[in-house]
């Protein structure tokens, strides 16, 4: 699953991450220490809502709504340092005066400890991977590991039987935009008219920067006419957006789309090319315009 991320909040998590994962080093190191040595019982620990007072617990139990709240990964996290902290509590029950805790609960504490690192180091390198293939400007996936991404789509539309399609998207006489009002007003045209296409889409559909001002994007669960359809929506509304400029002025820019579908026994650059193809036309044709590759 995607995560939905901006690059400041990226790196910002990363960094969060780091000092948590710092800090739950810190508690296992000492929590191992009382347990061993019996040297003198962490009040904070024995309380039955540590989980919530740690760095951690800090960090994930926010007033609002997290940023990572739908991620797999981060509800994992949850249960396990709630269960690691209940196993260090009932472990340092049974430690002092000399006693020392039961094998079983000092394991699963220990257990539990180690997992929770793994865990936050596998969600930190998630968020990195996510920084990797994300384009810093308009916020889509980048070209890197598109290939095997759309892959996986071409199989998993064979298992599921419902085909998956792909369009090419390229803004309009873009060249011009950059000659005439700059570079920064080309760019404003990129990330508005990205930010515009990415919220027409579905949470499943993809769209990667595959070159300047040319765009993939991928709909899987989505037939030629019905991707038609969805494009069609595109289409129609960044022609109606105005883009606002760095100077104060306004835009009004256009793209032109080739539509293909992925094939099950095609290799999916053949389908891109496909793609390419109609996407030529589309300009030949006009330009603002949708063509579709339909004979096979
Ligand atoms: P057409 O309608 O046929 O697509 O014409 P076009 O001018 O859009 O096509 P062309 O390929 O000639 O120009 C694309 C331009 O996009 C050239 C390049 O300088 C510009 N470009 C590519 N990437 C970026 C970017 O990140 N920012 C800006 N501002 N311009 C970019
Ligand atoms: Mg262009
Ligand atoms: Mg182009």
């Amino acid at each position: 699953m995607p995560l939905p991320l901006e690059r400041e909040e990226i790196q910002h998590l990363t960094e969060e991450l780091e000092h948590i994962i710092a800090a739950h080093l810190a508690w296992f190191k000492q929590i191992n220490r009382t347990l061993v040595c019996g040297s003198g019982l962490p009040a904070a620990d024995l309380a039955l809502d540590a989980h919530r007072s740690s760095p951690f617990g800090q960090w994930y139990y926010v007033g609002s709504r997290h940023p990572l709240a739908d991620y797999p990964v981060f509800q994992e996290l949850g249960h396990i340092q709630q269960a690691m902290h209940a196993a260090a509590r009932m472990a340092l029950l049974e430690t002092g005066d000399g006693r020392r805790p039961e094998p079983g609960i000092h394991d699963s504490c220990i257990d539990l400890a180690l997992r929770l690192n793994t865990k936050l180091r596998k969600l930190q390198l998630d968020i990195i991977g996510e920084l990797l293939t994300t384009d810093t400007l308009t916020g889509c996936a980048s070209r890197r590991g598109m290939l095997g991404k759309l892959r996986e789509e071409q199989e998993r539309a064979v298992r599921i039987q419902r085909p998956c399609s792909i369009a090419l998207m390229d803004f309009d006489r873009f060249k011009k935009v950059n000659d005439e009002l700059g570079h920064p007003a080309g760019d404003a045209v990129l990330r508005q008219g990205m930010k515009l296409t990415l919220g027409l889409l579905r949470r499943y559909d993809s769209i990667y920067r595959y070159g300047g001002e040319e765009f993939l994007i991928c709909l899987p669960g989505t037939p030629l006419k019905d991707a038609e359809t969805v494009i069609e929506r595109i289409r129609k509304a960044l022609f109606k957006q105005p883009i606002h400029l760095p100077s104060g002025q306004t835009l009004h820019v256009t793209a032109s789309f080739g539509l293909a579908q992925m094939h099950p026994r095609q290799p999916v650059e053949d389908s891109i090319n496909q793609a390419d193809e109609a996407l030529i036309r589309a300009k030949e044709n006009g330009r603002n315009r949708i063509e579709v590759r339909t004979s096979d």
